[in-house]
């Protein structure tokens, strides 16, 4: 099995997911004591997220991409990013290491197109719903249609996350506000939606949606395994 490397810390609540994730993987693939074998770099969520609200990306390209090189220097032979909004700097990355990157849209592009979906929601931080580079990756590669939430319900999405979950608080009622925001994304012709922020699978089960969803934590987690496995 190969080594992954998880560029972590956006918020180290989704880290701990995909951490528990990777194992679970790798022992249901490889039974008995397998773990995923692994190095996480947790970066400090602090700087990221002022850097993102002064929308300093290319800071934030400099910040990715040196941890993904210090993964690499570490022996990591996959690096993956744990949260979707960084991925705005997904390239800068890319051009820091040799060993392969896994995008976190494409596991879930891929199994988008293998259940027939051609339309589905999209929900994340204002900067995945409101900014291309993740709807048109979906878009370009998968031929997917994405749709996102009405302005306000935006706003709840983004604050839900940041205020709440990345801080590891998961209430009730935000629960009961993703899931109106779900319907309302169904009722305008969503045939499914995309978790995709990775501390929404906190909040949100499959049995919280009127659509099915793809959650985009547990698809990247898994793919990733797959690849250390079926590539060693
Ligand atoms: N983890 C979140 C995501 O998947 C948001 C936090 C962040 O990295 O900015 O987009």
């Amino acid at each position: 099995m190969k080594a992954i490397g998880v560029i972590g810390g956006m918020s180290w609540e989704s880290s701990a997911e995909y951490y528990k994730l990777i194992n679970r993987h790798a022992k249901a693939r490889l039974g008995g004591h397998h773990n995923a074998r692994s190095l996480l770099l947790t970066v400090d969520f602090a700087v990221v997220e002022a850097n993102q609200r002064a929308g300093d990306w290319t800071a934030l390209g400099v910040q990715m991409a040196e941890a993904a090189s210090q993964l690499e220097r570490g022996g990591a032979e996959l690096v993956i990013l744990a949260t979707n909004t960084m991925h705005r700097v997904y390239e800068s990355i890319e051009q820091a290491i040799d060993v392969p990157f896994l995008h976190i849209a494409d596991p879930t592009g891929s199994a988008l197109r293998a259940a027939g979906i051609e339309r589905v929601g999209l929900l994340g931080t204002r900067y995945t719903m409101e900014q291309d580079f993740y709807a048109g990756r979906l878009r370009e590669r998968y031929g997917l249609d994405t749709l996102i939430p009405e302005e306000a319900e935006r706003a709840d999405v983004h604050r839900i996350i940041y205020d709440e979950l990345c801080h590891g608080n998961v209430k009730d009622e935000s629960r009961s506000v993703y899931r109106r925001i779900i319907e309302g994304l169904a009722a305008r012709g969503a045939q499914a939606v995309i978790l995709g922020c990775t501390e929404i699978t906190l909040l949100i089960k499959p049995e919280d949606s009127v659509l099915p969803v793809f959650d985009t934590t547990g698809l990247h987690a898994q793919a990733a395994v797959d690849w250390a496995i079926d590539s060693a």
